[in-house]
């Protein structure tokens, strides 16, 4: 039975994130020959109406508010819950980061829908949507039907692949014009300042390099920056790394930190604790550097280096940097 799917688009710095277009995958598979519908906030919206409609939307609701155009949390959870009402889905799809991950229960909750968070699949079987995601810190996967009613999912980055662009395709597309009292807003993001050493974003990244407290130093992270270079990597870091002070918890993967899933993890000098795993356990490939032949990492690692990275490291970008010309 066809549905009426909603995907509330992930918008970074005027650009779609990839999750984006992951969402409109699966509403596309969900909708089973229905409608898909993108909304997208803020003055930029407009621009990013063709790539949403070439990635699988067949209709875009604009919300061209300026006060969209940095996330707050009372703004987007009005715009959220406006455009829910209006297109009245059977799912709604949106991404498993730091913004879908605020505004989403908010909305459920408020409207009364069911919702199922950071699931990295989407099936259908037998007319039913199948939702899998993490228990027990990744530890274990749960997969979720619903009986009823509207369900809103938040989909983890990098699980679920995009379509294919397809260039002939356009959406309809429509502006919502969604008024936001200015009392109703208890936050006003005045200026957004970035660290200057912001690369390639963490959750994203298809390689993340990441450092745990074998790094030793501040210092001991260059060698794995200069492989991230060659790579197009983002680098991470174990919270062993971050508690020693090595780099700034905004690297942290695990349990407390980022979850990534890359197609490509490599951990340097990281023993491998569970907390850790819970962030990165789903990566496509994982290869362990580490001078301890028993160390946990290598049980869940694809390829085992045991040596020290600090002569590993910079062979490894050596090679890739021949290899990559
Ligand atoms: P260590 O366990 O000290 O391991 C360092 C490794 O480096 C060792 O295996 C050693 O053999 C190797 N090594 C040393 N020198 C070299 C060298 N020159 N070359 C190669 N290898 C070398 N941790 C996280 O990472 N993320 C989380 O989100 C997280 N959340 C937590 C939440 C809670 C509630 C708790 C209790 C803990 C959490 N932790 C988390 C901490 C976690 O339990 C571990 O303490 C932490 O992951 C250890 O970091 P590490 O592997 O870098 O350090």
């Amino acid at each position: 039975m066809s549905k009426n799917v909603l995907v509330l688009a992930d918008v970074r710095d005027g650009e779609l994130r990839n999750v984006a277009l992951e969402c409109l995958a699966a509403g596309t598979k969900a909708a089973e020959g229905g409608v898909v519908t993108a909304a997208v906030f803020g003055s930029q919206g407009k621009q990013l109406v063709e790539k949403l409609s070439h990635f699988g939307a067949d209709q875009v609701i604009v919300v061209p508010n300026p006060q969209l155009d940095q996330y707050t949390t009372d703004a987007y959870f009005q715009a959220f819950k406006k455009v829910v009402e209006k297109v009245n889905p059977d799912i709604i799809f949106t991404g498993h980061t730091a913004f879908g991950r605020d505004v989403s229960p908010r909305v459920a909750a408020r409207l009364d829908i069911g919702m199922v968070s950071d699931c990295t699949d989407v099936e259908l079987a037998d007319g039913r949507l199948i939702f899998t995601r993490p228990i027990y810190a990744g530890k274990a996967f749960v997969k979720k039907a619903f009986k009823e009613g509207t369900i809103l999912a938040t989909l983890r980055p990098n699980n679920i692949p995009a379509l294919e662009a397809d260039t002939s395709r356009s959406a309809v597309v429509e502006e919502l014009e969604v008024e936001l009292a200015a009392d109703s807003l208890r936050t006003l993001v005045k200026d957004v300042v970035r660290k200057a050493s912001d690369g390639v974003d963490l959750s994203e990244a298809r390689i993340v390099i990441s450092g745990g407290r074998g790094v030793k130093s501040e210092e001991g992270f260059q060698p794995l920056q200069e492989l991230a270079e060659v790579l197009g990597a983002a680098v991470g870091a174990s919270r062993g790394a971050c508690d020693a002070g090595y780099c700034d918890y905004g690297l942290q993967i695990g349990q407390t930190g980022k979850v990534v899933t890359p197609d490509l993890y490599i951990a340097c000098g990281i023993s491998g604790a569970i907390q850790h795993l819970a962030g990165m356990s789903n990566s496509k490939v994982i290869v362990a550097i580490n001078k301890d032949p028993e160390a946990s990492i290598f049980s869940v690692a694809d390829y085992g280096i045991v040596g020290d990275l600090f002569e590993v490291v910079p062979l490894l970008t050596e090679e890739f940097k021949k290899a990559l010309v």
